[in-house]
């Protein structure tokens, strides 16, 4: 499923508040504690990262709260994605202890 960046903004240095939507569902459910796993296709090679909610359930959405770190490669691309962005894939919705609810291949 992708996913489509509303809005980001800074709250503190090297770290961003991230809103995005799920394209063509109508609700995305989930539950305190489970995590987001995200993919995108950097320099012709799939890569994939787990981030962890941080808003409760509302319609499509969901947010993020990301760590910029410096020599990454998933996270500078998080960074520079701009309002309307569909480049992230979302390929997992799961939690810590090991249970997943879906997954959808690219
Ligand atoms: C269950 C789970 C939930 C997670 N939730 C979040 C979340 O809510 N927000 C979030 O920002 N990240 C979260 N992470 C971490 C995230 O998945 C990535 O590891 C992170 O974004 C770095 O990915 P990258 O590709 O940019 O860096 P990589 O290319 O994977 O790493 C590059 C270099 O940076 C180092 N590095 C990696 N991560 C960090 C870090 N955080 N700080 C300093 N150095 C680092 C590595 O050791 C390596 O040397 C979570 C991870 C897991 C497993």
């Amino acid at each position: 499923m992708k996913a489509r960046l509303i809005r980001s903004f800074e709250i503190a240095p090297a770290v961003r508040h991230f809103e995005f939507e799920v394209l063509d569902v109508e609700q995305f459910d989930f539950a305190p504690g489970q995590f987001v796993s995200l993919s995108a296709v950097i320099g012709g090679k799939e890569i994939t990262r787990a981030y962890s909610l941080a808003s409760v359930p509302s319609g499509n959405r969901f947010e993020l709260c990301l760590n910029f770190v410096d020599d990454g490669h998933f996270s500078p691309l998080l960074f520079a994605m701009e309002p309307g962005d569909e480049s992230i894939w979302l390929v997992r919705l799961a939690i810590s202890c090991g249970g997943s609810r879906w997954a959808s291949p690219f």
